[in-house]
């Protein structure tokens, strides 16, 4: 069965089936992955604008997507090179700065230990922590790795990510 569910994001949607009333066990037994995927608006691709980013803003991304996954997923270190992209306005965005949308995902595997989680009706923290000790990339990790990529910035990622 595919099915699809508006909530914030990958754990939450497996809490919510829970409390809507699907027997733990059944589920445990069924799920093989959830997917939650978040719109985000990106630049305007005719007037965005390279910049190099301060080490500050560079440290609050790496805070933002979380220090220790960051030094094992994304590696992007700073260096005098970096260039991020800015939001600046023209005619074909309404001066807006920002044109088009972009998916966020995070793909939530359903592996024997959060089959047992499922099953002990454990709460949407202990799923994340566990998804994310699984390989889970976060919606907001997501989204710093598209910052980093040039397609948006950390105020877009912000607006569609709680955590
Ligand atoms: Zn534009």
């Amino acid at each position: 069965m595919f099915s699809t569910l508006h909530t914030n994001n990958a754990p939450e949607s497996i809490v919510r089936l829970l409390d809507m009333g699907m027997d733990p066990f059944n589920f445990a037994d069924a799920i093989l992955c959830i997917l939650a995927q978040r719109l985000a608006h990106t630049f305007c691709k005719n007037c965005k604008q390279t910049y190099h980013p301060s080490k500050d803003h560079y440290h609050e991304l790496v805070r933002e997507y979380g220090p220790e996954d960051f030094s094992r997923h994304a590696k992007i270190p700073y260096t005098d090179e970096l260039l991020l992209y800015r939001p600046i306005g023209c005619h074909l965005c309404q001066n807006s700065g920002y044109r088009g949308r972009m998916a966020l995902h995070e793909l939530l595997m359903g592996t024997e230990e959060i089959k047992r989680l499922i099953q002990n009706k454990a709460k949407v923290e202990a799923i994340r922590t566990q998804a994310i000790k699984d390989g889970m990339t976060t919606l907001k990790q997501d989204g710093i790795e598209k910052v980093l990529f040039g397609h948006l910035d950390l105020i877009q990622v912000r607006k569609v990510c709680i955590k």
